[in-house]
């Protein structure tokens, strides 16, 4: 590899499935990519492993060269060459893994949803420590997530810490507990990881389906530091309702497991900077706001005829975890309470897309009612600096970042208040928050009474005086969400475990 350690921060390398902007999905992508560059802005030396997929933003990659190395990782009984290659995403040094492998694991011209992901993420993992063992560089972090790169906890431990690769310390995050790639127990074997070793109840047995075994369930048991994406998400996952069967795991290993709430790129999500406004503003400068409103309107056909009717917005993945039926009867509560709404959202599920598709089209020409089916970064700016408000009704969400996006432009949040959507929007009306930290409406009860009280709440709150509207909006749009008070907490958490290895003399 062609970099090594000369500063005196930490080498922390990021193994992952995706990162933004050339290989995103959801939230994943964006934290690899957020927290990395955070990290580097300390001082740290941060690299990145991808797998390199047919159809990432090759646009997006500068330098991208191919090593004159061939490295060779195991997978199934065999030896298999790898391509690496180089480049630099966002200043930031990424390394692409590219298996010479019949089944052409990565140009399936999408990132997941392979029949074989099982397969395709567990060479991915092998072959990634196979490079940075072979590489002879002494990380003092590897940091991996989700289920795809889960098995580089095990597969350090097991196998490459006793071939005298140790330097290490491997941090696991799990940005969303309902995907945890559970598989066949012998399935395990293809990366050259022992089964009868490992499928026990204590490593990676799964926990309700005893013949099967647990990517997730593995990093935990595995890492020296697990994490997720927010402090109440945390919580959750250690109950019943919420720990998707890994809650006793969880519980267990409950001193290195914390919640850390993920930041948004501010660089990125700037309405004083943002090319794809008509206007940019501030806080200081709200006419630039009322004027994106104006437009969004005009070009969805929307009345313009009130300019302090509340525009309503809802920017989502249409699927069950984001309370689809909720976000229905939102639509319908916002005309009766005198407001309009514009939802830019798609589904992969295709009975909630043709549900979704209806409501369009009953509303295709109704002047305070847009729906919009499709994903489109370009027009998500537009919504999130023309809205006055943005409806996130989650059953659960591990982080969410919407909400502290629409902040940022100015759209106050009405949430249900479920993982990370509770650590970072304060309601308006709770005495027990101090009044510089409220910033929006909450409910609790994931249902229709609920949601509609939050909105009647923040629709009183607009119509009662425009001067107050204007200062909650102020308010909202200078609150920091930027990633470096999270990087900082990712920092300690590295930094003691690094302390604590030194003190083993394991180093
Ligand atoms: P999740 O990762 O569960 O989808 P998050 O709130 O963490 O939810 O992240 C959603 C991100 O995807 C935000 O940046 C949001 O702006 C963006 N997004 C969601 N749906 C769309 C869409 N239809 N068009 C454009 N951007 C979208």
């Amino acid at each position: 590899l062609i970099l090594s350690k000369t500063s005196s921060g930490l080498n922390i390398i990021h193994i992952a499935a995706e990162m933004a902007p050339i290989a995103k999905v959801g939230g994943l992508g964006d934290v690899v990519c957020g927290l990395s560059k955070a990290l580097q802005r300390k001082g740290h030396l941060v690299e990145i492993i991808l797998p390199k997929y047919d159809c990432m933003q090759y646009d997006c990659i500068s330098d991208l060269k191919v090593l004159d190395v061939v490295l060779q990782s195991y997978f199934d009984g065999q030896l298999f060459k790898n391509k690496i290659w180089v480049g630099t995403v966002e200043g930031l040094p990424v390394y692409f893994i590219e298996p010479d492998h019949p089944a052409k694991f990565f140009w399936r011209g999408q990132l997941y949803g392979e029949h074989d992901d099982f397969k395709r993420f567990s060479y991915f993992s092998r072959a990634a420590l196979e490079l940075l063992y072979l590489s002879g560089k002494k990380p003092n972090i590897i940091h991996c997530h989700d289920w795809h790169t889960a098995f580089v906890a095990p597969l350090y431990w097991e196998i490459y810490a006793t071939r005298g690769f140790n330097s290490a310390r491997i941090c696991f995050t799990c940005h969303n507990f309902e995907y945890q790639g559970v598989a066949p127990a012998p399935e395990l074997a293809l990366c050259g990881l022992d089964v009868h070793h490992l499928h026990r109840p204590d490593r990676m047995q799964d926990n309700s389906a005893h013949d099967k075994v647990n990517p997730i369930k593995g990093a935990i048991v595995y890492s020296n530091i697990v994490t997720t994406v927010s402090p109440t998400y945390a919580q959750e996952v250690r109950s019943v309702e919420g720990g998707r069967g890994l809650q006793e795991t969880l519980n267990y290993h409950s001193r290195k497991f914390v919640g850390i709430l993920n930041g948004i790129d501010t660089g990125a999500w700037n309405p004083s900077t943002d090319n794809f406004l008509k206007v940019q503003y501030s806080p200081d400068d709200l006419q630039g706001k009322a004027q994106n409103k104006e437009t969004l309107r005009k070009h969805l056909k929307l009345s313009t005829s009130e300019t302090f009717q509340p525009l309503v917005g809802c920017i989502t993945r249409l699927v069950p975890q984001k309370g689809v039926h909720l976000i229905r009867h939102a639509i319908y509560r916002t005309l009766e309470l005198g407001g309009q709404f514009v939802l830019l959202g798609s589904s992969p599920v295709p009975h909630i897309q043709r549900e979704f598709e209806g409501i369009a089209n009953h509303f295709q020409s109704d002047p305070h009612v847009r729906l919009l089916l499709k994903y489109d970064e370009v027009l998500s700016h537009s919504i999130y600096a023309a809205t006055d408000m943005l409806i996130i009704p989650s059953l659960f969400e591990p982080c969410g970042l919407t909400q502290m996006i629409a902040m940022r432009y100015g759209s106050v949040p009405i949430v249900r208040s479920t993982g990370g959507l509770n650590d970072s929007v304060f309601d308006i009306d709770d005495d027990s928050v101090p009044v510089q930290f409220r910033n929006g409406f909450k409910f609790v009860t994931a249902d229709e009474q609920g949601l509609s009280q939050s909105m009647e709440r923040a629709f009183s709150y607009y119509l009662r005086s425009p001067e107050s509207w204007q200062q909650l909006v102020q308010k909202v749009m200078r609150m920091d969400f930027s990633w470096d008070t999270s990087a900082a907490q990712y920092e300690e958490l590295y930094e003691k475990a690094v302390a604590r290895a030194r003190a083993s003399k394991n180093l």
